[in-house]
């Protein structure tokens, strides 16, 4: 993949207007300087999304997402950082250079989108007229499913038949190139530079990315054959691991109801759409990813795993448990998302469940699904025989492990008394087996360091001190006539967390920049790091208060410190023994007290006038 320069991605940012760009999804109401609208990112009904036109940033206060115009594009079509420039460029009629393109042209990837949308017409097409006896099978089986024409028309379903490179052929007439195709997956490169179609034989069903254009193929044999189902290979418009079978068509239901529902199969979602059932979308041969989960978040506040009751199924849900993460927890307040389990009834699919018992049962079973987390932790405890005591320590271990990433929450709280419930013992002994659990996946390098340099137990930096660090962050961010004086705070004795601390420093290094320029200048270092300063950009108050409010902090920040500072070196005098190591003492004692007298001017400074009352 070419980089494209800073210069192309100003061109492309001022050539868009985000106002412009988000009303042509969400409805946008001007109430003094901002815009709002209803959060495309989360379900609401009261707009928390607002827009400021001034510095074309943007933040949602329900789901605290924010960022400029390419953050937007990333989230709402679900690109990574190039795409999104590249997307907007196309937008605006602009021409990009990619330099050292080894990878794929601009352009390129808009080709292949072309092949596969050509590859779906020319299949669907073959279903709905095909002449051939396997077209006319597809036809048949189709219609034993109860998909008729008009589903088939609804959901561009088609038939590649079975002729080896009649697609092929079909393309390379349309002007399409013979590597389009290969880099597209729907053709093969064979030998002697002969190619065939990837498909044949088969039901094909149209995989879209979030604007609903094709990018890759699910195909079905009709009749008996192998495999039974086979998909595209990831190719530069394809990942399977971030893609969603039905995910254009779901996505507005899903927000309206704010649940989404994951299937395996592609005709389980036609099934369910078809009786009113709009929300779901299936998997694309895989398990369901952490990405998927993070995908389906920005639309849902619930996500439900249904699936036929079979072992596959139950592994599935074991796997998936693995995702459960901080943002399962009550502590994640708006952006918490809720990983639920609907086991569907004896051996059944979904599409044949909601075809024998109808929509009232099959909404009542996604509505009765039963928390992710509480489904793994009964199945873990029932592969062990709870009638001894070495059965019980074994099960103990095993149901403990799927809270080890949320060790400290509520939600963990309530499994631990949960799992004490089972194993009829104290909470308190299923806790201390907790303690001892660890996560099964690598942790961020943030964690890593947290747990390197306070040992397994990390403090959590008390909030007073987070809160503090937090507010200067944010005064520093909205008022750059501040920036010099907040050099005095940069270092570990004032600010602890190392995250804010680095972007402290970010921020003063970028002198006068405000609003765009200053979102901008975080953003070549770190993008997360540049969208969590979007909710102080939109909107700023005016800089005389803020200049106030960073006085404040800023001595409270150095009280703390002074604080700490007092606490180390009494514990330095406990240690000492006042009549042995009398010199010692006498100066440490000293130096307390002349700390304490600091502290007690600084408080007495910051609580005038409001209140002039010192310890
Ligand atoms: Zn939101």
């Amino acid at each position: 993949m070419g980089r494209i320069s800073d210069v192309d991605v100003e061109r492309v940012r001022d050539a868009t207007d985000l106002v412009a760009l988000v009303s042509e999804t969400v409805v946008l109401k001007k109430k003094g300087r901002l815009f709002w609208g209803n959060c495309p990112f989360h379900g609401e009904k009261t707009p928390s999304f607002k827009i400021d036109p001034g510095t074309d940033l943007w933040h949602c206060f329900g789901c605290g997402l924010g960022g400029d115009v390419f953050g937007y594009v990333m989230r709402a079509e679900n690109l990574e950082f190039p795409d999104a420039i590249r997307r907007l460029a196309d937008r605006a009629h602009i021409e990009i250079v990619e330099e050292g393109g080894a990878g794929m042209p601009t352009g390129r990837k808009e080709r292949l989108i072309a092949a596969c949308e050509a590859a779906a017409d020319f299949f669907h097409k073959n279903l709905i007229a095909g002449r051939s006896p396997g077209a006319e099978e597809a036809r048949e089986y189709l219609k034993r499913r109860d998909f008729g024409i008009d589903v088939a028309k609804r959901w561009r379903l088609g038939y590649a038949p079975s002729g080896k490179d009649e697609m092929t052929k079909a393309l390379l007439a349309q002007g399409f190139t013979r590597d389009e195709l290969v880099d597209a997956n729907i053709t093969l490169a064979v030998e002697r530079g002969a190619v065939k179609d990837r498909f044949f034989g088969r039901i094909m069903f149209p995989i879209t990315d979030l604007s609903g254009r094709v990018i890759a193929f699910g195909g079905r044999v009709v009749g008996d054959g192998h495999p039974k189902y086979l998909n595209s290979n990831e190719t530069p418009i394809f990942h399977k691991s971030s893609n969603m079978y039905g995910i254009d068509r779901a996505r507005n239901e899903i927000v309206a109801s704010g649940t989404a529902v994951v299937v395996e199969g592609y005709t389980d979602v036609i099934a369910l759409a078809e009786q009113g059932i709009g929300y779901v979308v299936a998997t694309l041969g895989t398990a369901l990813t952490e990405r998927h989960v993070k995908l389906l978040g920005r639309f849902a506040k619930k996500v439900v795993y249904l699936f036929d009751g079979d072992e596959a199924g139950q592994r599935a849900a074991s796997r998936a448990a693995e995702f459960i993460d901080a943002s399962s927890t009550p502590e994640a307040g708006n952006a918490r998302v809720d990983l639920g389990v609907a086991v569907i009834p004896e051996g059944m699919d979904p599409a044949d469940f909601v075809g024998e018992r109808g929509a009232v049962e099959m909404r009542a079973l996604i509505d009765g699904a039963q928390p992710l987390l509480r489904f793994v932790i009964d199945q873990r405890l029932s592969t062990h025989d709870l009638s001894t005591p070495e059965g019980k320590s074994a099960a103990l271990n095993d149901a403990v492990q799927p809270l080890a990433a949320v060790k400290g929450s509520i939600l963990a709280q309530e499994y631990v008394s949960y799992i004490a419930s089972r194993l009829l013992t104290t909470p308190d002994y299923v806790q201390r087996a907790l303690s001892g659990a660890h996560v099964h996946r690598p942790r961020s390098e943030a964690e890593e360091e947290q747990v390197a340099q306070h040992g397994v137990k990390a403090p959590t930096i008390d909030s007073n001190q987070a809160r503090a660090e937090k507010e200067l962050l944010r005064t520093v961010t909205l008022a750059p006539s501040i920036r010099a004086e907040a050099r005095d705070l940069l270092s570990e004795e004032f600010v602890l967390d190392e995250s804010r601390r680095v972007l402290l420093g970010w921020i003063l290094e970028a002198g006068q920049a405000s609003g765009q320029a200053l979102f901008d200048s975080i953003s070549k270092r770190d993008r997360n790091s540049a969208e969590s300063l979007s909710e102080w950009l939109v909107d700023a108050p005016d800089v005389e208060q803020i200049e106030y409010a960073f006085r404040e902090v800023s001595g409270r920040l150095k009280e703390f410190a002074l604080e700490r500072l007092i606490l180390t070196k009494k514990a330095g005098l406990r240690a000492l023994d006042a009549v042995k190591d009398a010199t010692a003492y006498d100066g440490l004692f000293r130096e307390v007290v002349t700390l304490e007298r600091q502290r007690n001017a600084l408080r007495t400074r910051m609580t005038q006038p409001a209140d002039g009352r010192v310890e």
